[in-house]
């Protein structure tokens, strides 16, 4: 099914982010206190930061911590706007909040992770929202798909909002894992590539859940060419209220991005650059293509080894014959020097769509082509 396109105003003329990139969303995971907003807020103005987040509502997984200073929070925010001339943003989880928010003056909303997953709340919150112009951020949700992530954007659209824009913050998962959440970076490179007109910002501080991963994280964004980065910051980390672990002094901030970020060009005009690369990318267009008609091949194979499985009454999956052949291709990709993960993954894949191929054949849906 082709997308419909959305109708998207570029980052350029949300009148909140100025060059040079990346554009930067910074604050703490929660206002807590007076004091602590601005604080944080004058350390963010001084490093050049241009908007400010900070958590009015908390979603906390657990009761009976902190959940957010709620509505007299939105009075500090107006105080950011008035003394340091920041732009502020917040998230929104329900109308209530909306409503709150517009009637304060913030100037941008964000919808969580946790809310993204629920139809009902971001239509709620889409409906709040129609006949306004604010600048509405969407999270992906907690769970890894990436229609449901869509669907909001398709919601916010449809209620009119055009200055809208993507946080990739990594999606939950139960394994063990060095981040807090997985990156599945192929999720956000289908997204970018389905709607490469959406401004796209990446939570380094939640997606990885420690101030240690933010640069890696960051880098790796802007990498892959996504424009902005939402990274969580606090006056004093240690004692923060949510969320301690992962948020950076201003000061640290400043040194991430002014000292540690490299920030790429995204192409160059010089013609020695352009003729090499142009060069290696015909080289990769030419092995591309060739890994397809490979897989093609194998796949052709793969059923007629259905067909015959088929004659002789035998089962499509014999688990020892997998095992094998996955070892061996670990063994040889180690030679070559490919990660036993990646080889694990792309052989997987092949294995699971080998064996749906082989299934049509026994079931009678299809035959050997
Ligand atoms: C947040 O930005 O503070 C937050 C709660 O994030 P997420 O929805 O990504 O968990
Ligand atoms: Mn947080």
């Amino acid at each position: 099914m082709a997308d419909k396109k959305l109708d998207i105003v570029p980052l350029s003329g949300w009148g909140m982010f100025t060059d040079p990139q990346p554009s930067v969303v910074a604050g703490p995971c929660s206002a807590e206190s007076e004091e602590q907003v601005m604080e944080t807020a004058k350390g963010l103005k001084e490093l050049g930061i241009n908007v400010f987040r900070a958590g009015i509502w908390k979603p906390r997984t657990h009761p009976g911590c902190f959940e957010g200073i709620g509505v007299p929070g939105l009075k500090w925010l107006q105080r950011v706007q008035k003394e340091y001339g920041l732009k502020v943003a917040t998230e929104v989880a329900s109308e209530k909040h909306v409503a709150e928010c517009l009637k304060h003056g913030v100037d941008m909303v964000w919808i969580g992770a946790r809310t993204t997953a629920n139809p009902f709340l971001v239509q709620e919150i889409a409906d709040a929202l129609k006949g306004t112009d604010i600048p509405v951020l969407v999270k992906n949700p907690v769970n890894p798909d990436l229609e449901l992530w869509i669907g909001a954007l398709e919601r916010l659209s449809r209620a009119g909002i055009r200055k809208l824009g993507v946080i990739h913050r990594g999606f939950s998962t139960f394994d063990k894992i060095k981040y807090r959440n997985d990156p599945h970076w192929d999720i956000a490179l289908e997204m970018r590539s389905r709607y490469p007109e959406l401004p796209f910002f990446t939570d380094p501080s939640h997606l990885g859940g420690s101030r240690d991963y933010i640069l890696e994280i960051s880098q790796r964004s802007l990498d892959l060419g996504f424009e902005g980065l939402m990274i969580e910051s606090h006056c004093n980390p240690q004692v923060a209220l949510s969320d301690s672990k992962q948020q950076l002094t201003p000061e640290q901030l400043k040194d991430l991005l002014h000292n540690q970020i490299v920030v790429r060009k995204s192409d160059s005009d010089s013609k020695e650059w352009r003729e090499n690369i142009d060069q290696l990318r015909a080289k990769i267009d030419v092995i591309d293509e060739s890994i397809i008609y490979s897989l093609g091949s194998r796949l052709k194979i793969s059923r007629q080894i259905g067909e015959y499985k088929k004659n002789n009454n035998v089962a499509i999956v014999q688990a020892v014959r997998w095992d094998a052949l996955m070892a061996k291709a670990i063994a040889i990709g180690n030679e070559y020097g490919l990660p036993e993960k990646f080889l694990t993954d792309v052989f997987n894949a092949i294995h699971e769509a080998s064996v749906e191929a082989q299934n049509e054949i026994i079931s009678g849906k299809s035959s050997e082509q």
